[in-house]
């Protein structure tokens, strides 16, 4: 297990395409502990691969709500409903903003063993799967925020 230091924006690599992962081997898998151990080191809900530095599709998630899950080569292939929740992100650490996403999504995937999974998602589990997801195409949710600002309190 290790802890990687999570990039901050002004890195040029938040804002590039990661490209898709080709072969799951003990790396992606280890990748994969780092990148569940940084993100709980953070107290974050996400954490994308470009995030420690790594140009690949992954991304890892735990909603604090029962939804754990690592996504490698994700593509969202429905959505439907809209619903608005106030995001933070550990690349942006110390700001908050409204953002409009989906509120069911279905996401294909492999998992850590590389076989393909379907996965349902909705309300929190599904907004944080979306943000994860943007971070692999170099979007930031400050691109979608409304009212992007300074957190006055206690961090989301
Ligand atoms: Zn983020």
């Amino acid at each position: 297990m290790a802890i990687r230091r999570i990039r901050t924006e002004g890195e040029d690599i938040l804002r590039m395409h990661c490209k898709p992962v080709k072969e799951i081997t003990e790396s992606t898998r280890k990748l994969i502990d780092d990148m569940f151990d940084t993100m709980y080191s953070a107290n974050g809900v996400g954490l994308a691969a470009p995030q420690i530095g790594i140009l690949r599709r992954i991304a890892v998630v735990d909603d604090t709500q029962g939804n754990k899950v690592a996504l490698i080569n994700p593509v969202i292939t429905f959505s439907e409903g809209e619903q608005t929740c106030t995001e933070g992100c550990l690349s942006l650490p110390g700001y908050q903003g409204e953002v409009v996403r989906a509120k069911k999504i279905r996401i294909e995937s492999l998992n850590e063993k590389g076989e393909p999974v379907t996965i349902e998602a909705e309300d929190f589990f599904a907004v944080v799967c979306q943000h994860e997801i943007d971070h692999l195409d170099g979007v930031l949710y400050k691109d979608k925020a409304e009212n992007y600002r300074r957190q006055e309190e206690q961090q989301q």
